[in-house]
């Protein structure tokens, strides 16, 4: 229902660190840089964002990577799970959507990133691309 409060949940593999997001997504999205790539071992990765003070780790404690400066990747370092990516340049907090138990509450509107592409990625025309950040 429009403007209801929604509460999801999400966590790592081994269920050491959990978190809890309130309110509406800001965004979701898929990010095709290579310093995503390289966090996940993945050919992209998702996001759904939420407004910082909608995140909340209840469970266990993510530890933080500095990829970038002023860029906090959060992940798990028992299972090392990729959890969320926020910075000093970012108002939003973004989760790895896939961690959330409901990986199909936010659906993605964006790619972004597409010169990183890899060339067994087929993007989805349908949605806004961006050569970098939108
Ligand atoms: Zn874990
Ligand atoms: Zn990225």
């Amino acid at each position: 229902m429009a403007g209801e409060t929604k509460t999801h949940e999400g966590g790592c593999m081994c269920g050491s660190v959990r978190y809890r997001l309130q309110g509406p997504f800001t965004y979701s999205a898929h990010c095709h840089c290579r310093s995503c790539q390289r966090a996940a071992g993945a050919g992209y990765v998702t996001y759904s964002a939420v407004a910082p003070e909608n995140f909340k780790v209840i469970e266990g404690e993510m530890t933080t990577y500095h990829s970038s400066p002023g860029v906090n990747r959060g992940f798990c370092n028992k299972c090392g799970t990729s959890l969320s990516y926020s910075g000093d340049d970012w108002t939003d907090y973004a989760i790895m959507t896939a961690t959330l138990d409901d990986p199909g509450a936010a659906v993605p509107t964006t790619n972004a990133y597409t010169k990183d592409k890899q060339p067994w990625v087929t993007l989805d025309e349908s949605l806004k691309n961006y050569h970098e950040f939108p």
